[in-house]
């Protein structure tokens, strides 16, 4: 991938500019229609919407049921070579965001949203983050849209995430070379959630994570396959019998696979009693 600039773009029911720069940004707050959107400052606008722009997503988008914007980070960078990093204060490998540059495109993010932290996160991706999970897709759906930092190379300097008050998300234990993936997948988990993004709402109250458990084992046709039949009570028509046979492998598979959440559902019922 190339260094070069890529301009900041738009996407959602409004319009969808090819080159929207920062101040046409800025002067365009109704561009923020009710529909979620999201705020993407990177320095690879041309990753989105990536995987967002397939399938169920990727109509959504096109209906204007979400939206967002790019805003490219190099638009802000520091002199002819509109530079974005710097080394790291105290010595050490690689290179950081500066806090001038990303401040810069934070507040050209921000114009026309709530100033409401609840109504609008503002989220840099980083492993160092709280762990992403359905209960955080579930806050972020319900919020009007989040402005999502990108970090590069070493990260972002640390004064500009106080400043701002940004939220820190990791999306797992482990690193990546940047946040655009992580970005995704945040939004990816968020949308689906949105009224009217699946086409049956109902598959999102029923599947992982949505009641604290891991869903139970699914089957389709053919009725046999390589000598392995669906479960009998699947094919039964008694739906009492398939409800409760559902409950427990979805928690035989909780309990076996993520002690974590078993212990955490467990405790959750007991308060409920
Ligand atoms: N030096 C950082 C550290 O050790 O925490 C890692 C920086 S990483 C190479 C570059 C960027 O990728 C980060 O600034 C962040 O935006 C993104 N990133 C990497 N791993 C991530 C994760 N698990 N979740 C969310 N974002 C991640």
């Amino acid at each position: 991938m190339s260094d070069a600039p890529t301009p900041s773009r738009s996407h959602g029911r409004l319009s969808i500019a090819a080159s929207l720069k920062p101040r046409v940004l800025m002067e365009e707050p109704a561009r923020l229609a009710a529909a979620w959107r999201a705020r993407i400052i990177t320095l690879f606008p041309e990753a989105f919407p990536g995987i967002l722009g397939l399938s169920l997503t990727g109509r959504a988008l096109d209906e204007g049921k979400w939206g967002y914007d790019t805003i490219q980070l190099r638009d802000f960078g520091i002199g002819k070579h509109r530079n974005v990093d710097d080394t790291p204060a105290g010595g050490g490998a690689g290179m950081v965001l500066r806090p001038d540059v990303v401040g810069a495109a934070i507040e050209t993010a921000q114009a026309g949203t709530p100033r409401d932290r609840a109504l609008w996160p503002i989220l840099y991706m980083s492993p160092r983050g709280k762990p992403f999970d359905q209960a955080m897709a579930r806050r972020l759906a319900g919020a009007q849209g989040v402005t999502i930092l990108c970090g590069r190379f070493e990260g972002v300097d640390e004064r500009v995430l106080e400043h701002y008050q940004v939220e820190e998300v990791s999306i797992g234990d482990f690193v990546l070379t940047g946040g655009e993936l992580a970005a995704q997948v945040l939004i990816d988990a968020t949308i689906r959630l949105l009224p009217g993004v699946l086409g049956n709402q109902a598959s999102t109250e029923e599947e992982s994570f949505s009641h604290g458990l891991l869903e139970h084992p699914q089957y389709t046709r053919p009725a046999e396959w390589q000598g392995r039949a669906i479960p009998e009570v699947l094919t039964s028509g008694h739906h009492g019998k398939i409800e409760s046979w559902r409950r427990e492998m979805s928690e035989e598979i909780t309990r076996a696979r993520r002690p974590d959440l078993w212990e955490a559902h467990i405790s959750q019922q007991k308060k409920g009693k």
